[in-house]
């Protein structure tokens, strides 16, 4: 059966001498991967379209095994993204969370159409952390994680302190905050953006500004979330690390 769905390469394999297997986020039907016959020839039509990030429409054959590519067309290559180091280094981590979180052939078009809107953003220099912490938090929701930030998850009272419970999933008030003993305090500008960055319309993004300390706080507690549910992909997270603190470096030296 031919098939066609818009799709975001998450990864490419060389498979034997001359073929590649794609790993596809795709807007139909989800995580798939796909044959791409001849696609490591630099002749092939297919080659263009076989690069980590690059959106295109994809055309397969859809049989018994694995299936087949026939087609590709390029809707975004992302080009910008991809020639920058860190830009790229925090593209790459949003795929992995993907990658690591949604199973293979199950359809989440909202999904991609919000990475599609990330990507986007990205490329329009809206805050990458920022960003980040947005997808972090879209992937906690459909893992299962979505964590209570609108109010006390035991007294439903909004707090006036913040503190976070990872046993818990979400925020917990001064008064409650004894039932976990391992809750951490957050800053004020902290507690108060989580829940805004949770329902924030992406196209409308470009007006935040999040002083640099308050996007420190942001990732420690969205980590304590992430690391202790198993959600943060590992390798990728460590690599946008270490490329962070190599740009860090560059623009203090300049
Ligand atoms: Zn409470």
């Amino acid at each position: 059966m031919l098939q066609r769905t818009k799709g975001i390469v998450l990864k490419v394999q060389d498979y034997g001498e001359s073929d590649q297997i794609v790993r596809l986020f795709s807007e139909q039907l989800g995580r798939i991967s796909l044959m791409a016959r001849g696609a490591k020839k630099t002749r092939s039509r297919l080659s263009a379209a076989t690069e980590p990030l690059i959106e295109a429409e994809f055309l397969f054959f859809q049989g018994s095994g694995i299936s087949s590519l026939s087609q590709a067309d390029v809707i975004n290559s992302h080009r910008q993204i991809r020639d920058d180091l860190l830009q790229m280094a925090y593209a790459a981590y949003w795929l992995s969370l993907i990658e690591h979180n949604i199973e293979e052939q199950e359809p989440h078009p909202a999904l991609y159409r919000r990475l599609v809107k990330l990507l986007h953003s990205l490329e329009h220099e809206v805050d990458a952390e920022v960003l980040t912490r947005i997808w972090e938090l879209t992937i906690l929701e459909i893992a299962g994680y979505k964590p209570i930030f609108d109010r006390c998850v035991r007294c439903h009272r909004s707090p006036e302190q913040f503190f976070l419970s990872v046993n818990q999933g979400g925020f917990l008030c001064q008064q409650c905050r004894s039932s976990d003993h391992f809750s951490i305090s957050l800053a004020e500008p902290v507690g108060k953006l989580l829940p805004m960055l949770q329902q924030i319309d992406i196209t409308r993004i470009g007006k935040v500004s999040v002083k640099s300390e308050t996007n420190k706080g942001l990732e420690i507690a969205l980590h304590h979330l992430l690391d202790q549910n198993q959600v943060t992909p590992r390798k990728s997270w460590e690599f946008l690390q270490q490329i962070r603190k190599l740009d860090f470096k560059t623009d203090s030296e300049s």
